[in-house]
Formats: C-alpha cells, sequence, structure tokens
C-alpha cells in the first residue's frame, strides 16, 4: 500500500519536496496544503518584481502540481481550517515548509512609529501578497532608509528608485508602482553595520544598482579596503572581490543626469528612529569591527528620511503542535526530523539563508528520510483531508483552478508585463465564480 503526505506550504521547499517523493520509488499520494490561493510562496510573494527570471523558476512547479500524484490544497490553513495535531492523524507524514514569514525586528526607540516597516511588509506590499494589501505606506517622501546589506536590501532601494520604463517588464502591482513613481525620493540609505566586505549582496544585485537609469550609487572610497584577505573558501573570496570591484567602480561613475542617490554606508548601526508620529529621520553610529564584531564607536550622526525598511533577517512563526526554538525562529529538528512523522524543510527547518535552490536539497533529504521511516502507510491521506474541509465548509482551490486564475492575471496584463497579481482572496476567488 501507498504512504500518504500531506506538505503544509507551497513555497519551494514545499515543491521541491513534493517533486523528490513522486519521483521516488515508493507509491505516495502527496497533498500540498497552503494557506492563500496562489502557491509557491516567496518566489510569487518574496522575489523582486522585475526579476522576472528568477520568479520563472516556478513554471517547474506547475510540472509538480500538475502531476496526478500531487493535489494542491489552496486556501487552506494548518492552524485555522485544520489543526496539525488532525493532519498527523490522517496522513502517513506531515512536512512543514512554512518558511520565515517574519521580520526581525531592530530593537532600537522609534520602531513603532509610522513609516517603519520590516521587509516582509514591505517587499510584500509591492509584491500583492494579500496580507499586506493595504499597507498603504507614505511615499511623500525625499529620503527612505533601509538597514541590511543583503538581497533583500538591494531589492527594496532597487524598487524605490527604477524609472516606470525599468519596471514595464515587472509584475509590480500599479496601486504599489503608482504611489512609488509618483513618489518625490532622492536618497536612499543602505546601512550595513558592518563593513563593505561583509555585506551579503550577491554580485549580479550590486552590479545592477551602476546601471540604473535615474539613480547613482554612492559609495565612501574612504570605506573600501584595498583588497580582500585570504579566506578559507576560495569561492566566498572571489565573490568578495566581485563586490569591491563593483563598489569600486561605483565610485568613478558620473553622478550627471540622475536625480537620485543610493548611498552604500557600512559601519555604521541604527541608534534611534527619530521624529514624532512619523518617521523623520535616523540617529546612527559608526562602528568599527573588532575581532569580526561590529563595536560602536560612539560617534553619532544623523539621516533625514521619512522611511525606514529593516531588511535584517526574517523568523518563523511556532505551529501548535510542532517544537519550536524562539531564539532561531525555526521547528526544532534533527536533519529535518522533528517527531514520528514529522518533518521540516526550507526555512522554518534551517533558517531564513540561501537562495531558492537551496531547499532542493532539503526536498530530497526529506522524501528519502519518509520513505525510509514510513514502512507500513494506512492512514485515510487525502479522502480524509476531503471530508474534515467539506464538515468545515473551508473553500479549497485546486491546482487547476489556481491556473484559471493564472491565465486570468497573464491575460489581464498590460504588455510587456507578464501578470497583473489578483491581490486579495476575494479577487482571486471570484475568477472561479
Ligand atoms: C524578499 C525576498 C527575496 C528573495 N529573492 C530571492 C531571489 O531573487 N533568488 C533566490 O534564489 N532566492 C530568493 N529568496 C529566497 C527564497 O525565496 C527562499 O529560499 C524560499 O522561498 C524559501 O522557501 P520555503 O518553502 O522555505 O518558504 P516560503 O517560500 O516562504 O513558502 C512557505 C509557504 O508556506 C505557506 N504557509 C505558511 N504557513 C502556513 C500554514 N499554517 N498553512 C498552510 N500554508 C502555510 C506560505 O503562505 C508560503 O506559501 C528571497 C527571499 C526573500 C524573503
Amino acid at each position: 500500500m501507498g504512504i500518504s503526505v500531506a506538505i503544509v506550504g507551497s513555497g519551494p521547499s514545499g515543491f521541491y519536496t513534493a517533486d523528490a517523493l513522486v519521483k521516488s520509488d515508493v507509491d505516495c499520494e502527496v497533498d500540498i496544503i497552503e494557506r492563500l490561493p496562489a502557491p509557491h510562496g516567496l518566489i510569487r510573494y518574496g522575489v523582486a518584481p522585475d526579476h522576472q527570471t528568477t520568479k520563472n523558476v516556478s513554471r517547474a512547479f506547475d510540472k509538480t502540481g500538475g502531476d496526478g500524484a500531487v493535489r494542491y490544497w489552496g486556501n487552506v490553513e494548518v492552524g485555522r481550517d485544520i489543526s496539525l495535531d488532525r493532519l498527523r492523524e490522517l496522513y502517513d507524514a506531515v512536512v512543514l515548509a512554512v518558511g520565515s514569514p517574519f521580520d526581525r525586528k531592530l530593537g532600537i526607540p522609534g520602531e513603532d512609529k509610522l513609516g517603519v516597516f520590516g521587509s516582509a511588509e514591505f517587499v510584500g506590499w509591492y509584491n500583492a501578497h494579500p496580507d499586506f494589501r493595504d499597507l498603504n505606506p507614505n511615499l511623500d517622501i525625499t529620503g527612505a532608509a533601509v538597514i541590511g546589506v543583503g538581497n533583500v536590501a538591494i531589492d527594496i532601494a532597487r524598487v524605490l528608485v527604477k524609472t516606470r520604463e525599468e519596471m514595464a517588464t515587472s509584475d509590480i502591482p500599479d496601486y504599489a508602482l503608482d504611489p512609488i513613481q509618483a513618489a518625490p525620493i532622492t536618497d536612499v540609505y543602505m546601512f550595513g553595520r558592518r563593513g563593505a566586505l561583509d555585506a551579503k549582496f550577491t554580485n549580479v544585485e550590486l552590479r545592477e544598482m551602476g546601471h540604473l537609469t535615474n539613480c547613482h550609487p554612492v559609495v565612501d572610497p574612504a570605506q573600501l579596503p584595498d583588497s580582500v584577505d585570504d579566506m578559507e573558501n576560495s569561492r566566498d573570496k572571489r565573490l568578495k572581490e566581485r563586490n569591491l570591484a563593483s563598489l569600486r567602480e561605483f565610485t568613478t561613475l558620473d553622478p550627471a543626469g540622475k536625480n537620485k542617490r543610493c548611498h552604500f554606508a557600512f559601519l555604521a548601526s541604527p541608534l534611534e528612529i527619530l521624529g514624532g508620529e512619523r518617521v523623520e529621520g535616523l540617529l546612527m553610529e559608526r562602528n568599527e569591527v573588532v575581532d569580526g564584531r561590529a563595536v560602536g564607536t560612539g560617534e553619532t550622526f544623523e539621516i533625514e528620511c521619512g522611511m525606514v525598511a529593516a531588511a535584517i533577517g526574517y523568523q518563523g512563526e511556532p505551529i501548535e503542535g510542532a517544537p519550536f526554538d524562539e531564539w532561531s525562529g525555526t521547528v526544532v529538528n534533527e536533519d529535518g526530523r522533528v517527531a514520528d512523522g514529522l518533518y521540516a524543510v526550507g526555512w522554518i527547518k534551517r533558517g531564513p539563508t540561501g537562495v531558492i535552490g537551496t531547499n532542493k536539497v532539503d526536498g530530497r533529504d526529506a522524501a528519502k528520510q519518509i520513505v525510509a521511516d514510513i514502512t507500513d502507510g494506512g492512514k485515510p491521506g487525502r479522502a480524509g483531508l476531503e471530508s474534515e474541509l467539506r464538515a468545515g465548509s473551508t473553500r479549497w482551490i485546486d491546482y487547476g483552478q489556481w491556473q484559471r486564475i493564472k491565465a486570468v492575471e497573464e491575460e489581464s496584463a498590460p504588455a510587456p508585463s507578464p501578470r497583473r497579481k489578483l491581490a486579495t482572496v476575494d479577487e482571486m476567488l471570484a475568477v472561479l465564480g
């Protein structure tokens, strides 16, 4: 008899797990349960709207979603529509693939002011995530600060300064594009607490900042070291060398004709968000690096800004029925095993690091563990879930219905944009009648 597996979450880690399970030698019935109607997690709602090549990864998931052994249950939230405990009673194995949806806090005074956002909400807003559709940030501002120097920080900075023409091939919704384009923003500041070589952005993303139509990248040459010290990992060293070369190139670029600036500021930490009810500025402290750690020097400075986006990392949310480690923000697991018949993959397993492809390894490992651990299937699986959801009058959508929503989004997009995203659950469900 085959085994039944429920995967909670339809981001990359969930889909890679499903794919590995159906490709295994064991007969598996795989159900992917997703709280939103739309699948693919951060590929749809995190990856920047102007980076469509990256978003195209989800095409491979359409193949998995259309596989007869896999069924998609969109608009079903574990914890709301069905409990994790009940799911474990119904399925031989349950895989948690719920990601890390919450922002780490800065933990400084002023963080509660209007105009301070975590990257999850700000990125979610410009990516049409239903939870953040109504964020309505006030962008009638001239300065914006982004705390963090990773790829998410650079995404936010870039989306704020690109021209409408540069965003034409993106799928940013009009409700976000219009106020961004109308915003009188002239200066975006990105702050990293350590030195330029500790910045986490990848070189492609960094280089792009030197080729924007209306934005000049500003780097203080005094913050750039002459060279990269020898490192154990030669690949890491090469990456740092490439970033250093790009930052150095920025210092030679001509700002003429560009109305906006993106400042790459290193060795500085925020001390306080200034202003009244709304953000008006940031009090920063200069740092020095001592034994690899950023240490405040006591020297401070202020910048004016009407918005602060904290892009300093994500954390997971506890799920009732699964042990949770508050410090790491992940489900407690040993190589992905959480308890008998319960597994974790992706960001909720490892924390918010790595690229989309990193989740493929998790999916493959989880599938191997499941087929090794579960020797006698026999729980009700899919049929049990269906009767449970019917009893609770939950309206779920299957993958074919998702494809219909997707088709409407694609058909209504003004060329060359690939899709006009529906940004609320009601709008998506309305497509289905
Ligand atoms: C802003 C941003 C930009 C990024 N850009 C890139 C990039 O350009 N290139 C790249 O390689 N990587 C990028 N990444 C990283 C990449 O997105 C992650 O590695 C990947 O999405 C993690 O996959 P996941 O499946 O663990 O989580 P997620 O993608 O977050 O998927 C989790 C899914 O679980 C669902 N879920 C949560 N709770 C429940 C519940 N209770 N019941 C049912 N469903 C639930 C969520 O709705 C979501 O769909 C980016 C990340 C972020 C945050």
